[in-house]
């Protein structure tokens, strides 16, 4: 499942070419998990805006000229569980599992997805519906300084669920999948069934430390892995393969040697060391 860093890859790779340029046609496929809710021809001859990007969304903005009453907005997309998009000059003809097709004057943006959890959904604004519904539930940005250790800490003493599960949820904060949400838990030596509230200030600052190290691990490697990832399906590849605990049950813990173990929580599996990792 493409992950928070492999969604900002993403946005990297199509913000700056697709800024300020022009939609020719749009192209839908099989119906995705929520339709466009726009006819596609009232895009054509708008002009796209700067891609930005919340939880693991990718908001691009969409203006008509002149600024006609309602044709303002953006597109909010989201790849869901398999999605991945593409720019390209002159793309192959779509096929059984290309869903959406912006074609630009500066090439043409696909989304990917064989199994349509993914969505690409008009809206006119970041703070109308349905963007505004779809974000509402999200937690801060890992990386926004006004997510103090502080702030972390306070929300984590609100929530009795296991640590681990909070931050699945990402009401907290967004970005720790199930890969980044094991690996931080194992930097911060933070057992992932220990109730939340229960996390005192100093390791609620660890912890916080650990997905932002763990994120940016995951980003830098990403860059790099951008090609690859549509074929392993998010974090897989160059993270994986560095990864301390994940996928790892039964190799020794890389910091006391003891075997790895691996336990379902919420039907996902979690893998920590049991000696490095305390309630
Ligand atoms: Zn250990």
């Amino acid at each position: 499942m493409p992950e928070l860093p492999e969604v900002e890859v993403t946005r990297r790779g199509l913000a700056e070419p697709l800024e300020g340029a022009t939609v020719l046609a749009v192209r839908l496929g099989k119906p995705l998990r929520w339709p466009l809710g726009i006819e596609p021809a009232r895009l054509v001859g708008a002009r796209l805006g700067l891609a930005s990007r919340r939880g693991k969304y990718i908001w691009l903005p969409v203006r008509r000229e002149p600024p006609a009453a309602s044709g303002n907005g953006g597109l909010l997309i989201h790849l869901g569980m398999s999605g991945s998009l593409a720019l390209a000059a002159r793309p192959p003809e779509p096929g059984a599992h290309d869903h959406f097709d912006l074609v630009t004057d500066r090439g043409t943006l696909r989304l990917h997805d064989p199994r349509r959890f993914g969505a690409v959904v008009w809206s006119e604004g970041l703070h109308a519906a349905p963007a505004a519904t779809l974000l509402a539930r999200l937690g801060a940005e890992p990386f926004d300084a006004a997510l103090t250790p502080d702030r972390f800490h306070a929300a984590l003493r609100a929530r009795r669920a296991p640590i681990k599960a909070v931050l699945l949820a990402g009401d907290v904060v967004v970005g720790a999948g199930n890969i980044y949400a094991c690996e931080a838990l194992f930097l911060a030596g933070i057992h992932p069934a220990l109730r939340a509230d229960r996390i005192s200030r100093p390791r609620a600052a660890a912890l916080l430390a650990a997905v932002r190290q763990t994120l940016a691990r995951a980003l830098d490697l990403g860059g790099s892995t951008l090609r690859d990832f549509a074929d392993v399906h998010g974090a897989g590849g160059a993270y994986q393969a560095q990864a301390a605990v994940y996928g790892r049950e039964g190799e020794p813990c890389p910091r006391c040697a003891a075997p790895v173990r691996r336990r379902l929580m919420g039907q996902r599996s979690t893998y920590f060391c049991a000696s490095c990792q305390r309630r």
